[in-house]
């Protein structure tokens, strides 16, 4: 078998042996089976190796492979898989080789072994075992294996030490190393975020952020982020939001896109920087802004009431005989009242104002979005002003002692002035030293004719109130009469005698009094007075039918209960509701018209009429018109005035008085002078007049001329 072999392979026994001696002198153990597993041949190699401790002399042709190669199956560890079929499918011709390396280790040493069995195509139904001592190669593997986990763990215990959290995110944006600061950034052990979103560490407006920016990037595999660092913000597990840096870093692993973040808590630099700004920016003592912050708001006032038309308006403000204080009782005193008035202040403002301290005892607030009209702009930075005097005026508790101290304070109002801002402080300054002489706590406008303005509508609301305790007020009562001139009853108009102003005419009052809210309890009184008259007339056969026109402002009818105040007025007095005219006008219908609707309606059930005065003056829509329930159109004044020269006026006339009776309304002219205007305004179709021409407003006792 064996020279069978051999003059198989080489024709010769020359070659044959040949053959041997080469296949002997090779490391690698050889043997030659046959379909059955049965041993050919081996080689020396394989003899002298002594396979599973069989000796040298044991006679390996004749025995079988596969009884054997079991052994190395179940050996200390055995190759995955069981080896035997594998052998099994190459000596059926099932495949063409098959290699696996086994360990085979003894006592002293740690060995490996790669086995290839492959069919010898040369020699149909023959297979070469080879087995090849591979211990030195695996062991180089072994230690490079080694090395490479070593290598990772330096690496893991360098991202573990630093300072800066490492996340490194795939381009689905799933988490795949999120190293010990990243945890204790964001509060979460590695388990709880390797595989998820890294979005569930940011804020939700970032996420949205994150999300298009990721699909960006699965779109176009452009990365829009990489490279420069960026303050964005994290979200921790315990719900907070916190600033950080986050520089991100591409790189790819495998033909994948991997995504490195460093990321770093700047909450501590934030803080840092806040402590920095505050130094420069705030007044150590009172923790204000400081001049400045001061300067810096004032410049962005002044181009900000530049754009918006609105107002703004600057306070220079010191305290009465600070001084003294200083002298007699010490800086530190001093110091204490400061920070005092310092909280009344900032008590005194809205969120958006500002309140600086500039230094010593000067303090400077700026008010800003003020009305876009001058006056009322005044008005609401002297409220202010008002306030802080109040609240700087009580009394303080200066080391148990109680002080007295007032501020005075000089006001500028700026809107569209191209003004620096230092000029604005200077006026402003200018008007506080005004206050000073003008005997102190108090307020000073810069602007002198604004000032007395302010003063005057001031004036004008005390005097009001006063007047109104007073009862300085009364009616008079212009009549109104029919196309055939008879007198058909009257509208009530108010009168103030002041003793300090004399008459005041109710075009210079009622506007402040309806701002003030005193119309409500001035209406009421109209109202009250008038229905009195209305029940005095009714006693007299000759004025019995007489109706009672009274004016009733926006305010009051939108009080909730107007309704019954005019109920109540008709009921103390007796006054017969359906000689009863309320005049309403336009500028009431804009706001709630179902509400307007609805009392109309209510006081309509009970008799009351509705008139609507300086009719043609407003915007009513002809819808709301329509559903209003009125009785009567009055005709503006200034309509009539040149009706018989101003032909559009004439037109608006005619129009009106078209319109009324189109609705089913009576149309009365207010304003008539003279006899031509009541001719046309008659020949229109003018159901009542009322005007100077028929008689002027006047006391209920002169109206006797009528009867
Ligand atoms: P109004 O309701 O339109 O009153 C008519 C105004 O025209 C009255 O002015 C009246 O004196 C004036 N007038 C009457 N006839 C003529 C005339 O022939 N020629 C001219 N040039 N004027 C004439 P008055 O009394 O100064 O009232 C002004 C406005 O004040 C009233 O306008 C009314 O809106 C309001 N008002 C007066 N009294 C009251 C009141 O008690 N309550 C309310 N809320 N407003 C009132
Ligand atoms: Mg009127
Ligand atoms: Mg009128």
């Amino acid at each position: 078998m064996y020279a069978d072999l051999h003059a198989g392979w080489g024709g010769t026994p020359q070659t044959g042996s040949l053959s041997a001696s080469v296949l002997d002198s090779l490391y690698s153990q050889i043997a030659i089976i046959d379909g059955t597993g049965q041993i050919h041949y081996v080689n020396r190699a394989w003899r002298d190796f002594g396979h599973h401790g069989l000796p040298p002399d044991h006679p390996w042709p004749g025995s079988n492979y596969l009884d054997m190669c079991h052994l190395h199956v179940g050996h200390n560890e055995a190759p995955s898989g069981p080896v035997r079929p594998q052998i099994q499918a190459v000596l059926d011709g099932e495949a063409e080789a098959f290699d696996y390396e086994y360990p085979c280790h003894t006592a002293q040493e740690k060995r490996w072994f790669m086995v290839r069995i492959s069919a010898m195509s040369d020699h149909p139904g023959h297979f070469v075992v080879s087995h090849q001592n591979t211990t030195r190669r695996k062991q180089q593997l072994l230690a490079g294996q080694e090395a490479l986990r070593a290598s990772a763990q330096h690496s893991q215990a360098i991202l573990d030490n630093m300072v800066d959290g490492v996340i490194t995110i795939n381009a689905q944006g799933l988490m795949e190393s999120f190293n010990k600061a990243a945890g204790k950034m964001f509060g979460y052990s590695v388990d709880e975020v390797l595989g998820r979103n890294v979005s569930m560490l940011m804020p939700a407006p970032h996420r949205l952020h994150h999300d298009s920016y990721l699909q960006h990037f699965q779109h176009t595999g452009e990365a829009r982020i990489i490279g420069t660092p960026r303050e964005v913000e994290g979200l921790r597990k315990n719900g907070q939001i916190f600033p950080m840096s986050l520089s991100v870093s591409q790189v790819d692993r495998a033909g994948q896109p991997t995504f490195i973040g460093i990321v770093r808590d700047t909450t501590q630099r934030h803080r840092q920087d806040e402590e920095i700004r505050r130094l420069a920016f705030y007044d150590p003592l009172t923790g204000l802004p400081n001049r400045r912050m001061l300067m810096d708001r004032l410049k962005q006032a002044i181009a900000s009431a530049n754009r918006s038309h609105h107002h703004g308006a600057v306070m220079f403000l010191d305290l009465d005989h600070f001084k003294q204080l200083n002298d007699t009782r010490g800086h530190d005193v001093g110091d204490l009242l400061l920070q005092q008035v310092a909280l009344r202040l900032n008590d005194c403002m809205r969120e958006v104002d500002c309140v600086a301290r500039l230094g010593g005892d000067e303090f400077v607030v700026l008010l800003e979005d003020l009305s876009s009209h001058a006056h009322e702009a005044a008005t609401q930075t002297e409220a202010v002003a008002n306030k802080i005097l109040y609240a700087l005026s009580q009394p303080y508790t200066l080391r148990e002692q109680i002080h007295e101290s007032t501020p005075s304070i000089g006001i500028v109002v700026f809107a569209q002035d191209p003004t620096s801002q230092e000029e604005l402080l200077k006026k402003a300054d200018v008007a506080m030293y005004q206050a000073k002489s003008a005997g102190r706590n108090t307020a000073c406008f810069f602007d002198p004719s604004m000032q007395a303005a302010v003063l005057a509508r001031a004036e004008l609301e005390k005097d009001l109130r006063q007047g109104l305790a007073q009862n300085e007020f009364m009616l008079h009562y212009q009549v109104q009469v029919n196309e055939r001139g008879m007198p058909v009853g009257a509208e009530a108009l108010v009168r103030w005698f002041s003793p300090q102003r004399g008459t005041v005419p109710p075009g210079q009052f009622i506007a402040l009094a309806e701002e003030s809210g005193l119309i409500l309890p001035l209406g009421q009184w109209v109202l009250e007075t008038a229905c009195a008259q209305l029940r005095a007339w009714a006693a007299q056969p000759a004025t019995a039918h007489w109706t009672m026109a009274v004016n009733v402002s926006a305010s009051q009818f939108a009080q909730a209960d107007f309704v019954a105040t005019v109920v109540a007025a008709l009921q103390h007095t007796g006054a017969n509701p359906h000689l009863l005219k309320l005049e309403l006008t336009e500028s009431m219908l804009v706001n709630d018209m179902q509400d307007v609707i609805l009392k109309m309606n209510q006081l309509k059930a009970r008799g009351v009429c509705f008139s609507l005065d300086d009719f043609g003056t407003g915007y009513s829509s002809l819808t709301h018109l329509k559903r209003l329930p009125l009785d009567q159109l009055k005709i503006d004044q200034s309509f009539v005035r040149d009706i018989l020269t101003d032909t559009s006026d004439a037109m608006i006339a005619r129009t009106i008085v078209a319109l009324g009776h189109n609705l089913g309304l009576a149309v009365i002219a207010e304003g008539v002078e003279t006899a031509a205007q009541r001719d046309f305004l008659a020949g229109l179709g003018c159901d009542a007049f009322q005007g100077y021409h028929f008689g002027r407003p006047e006391p209920a006792g002169v109206l006797q001329k009528f009867i």
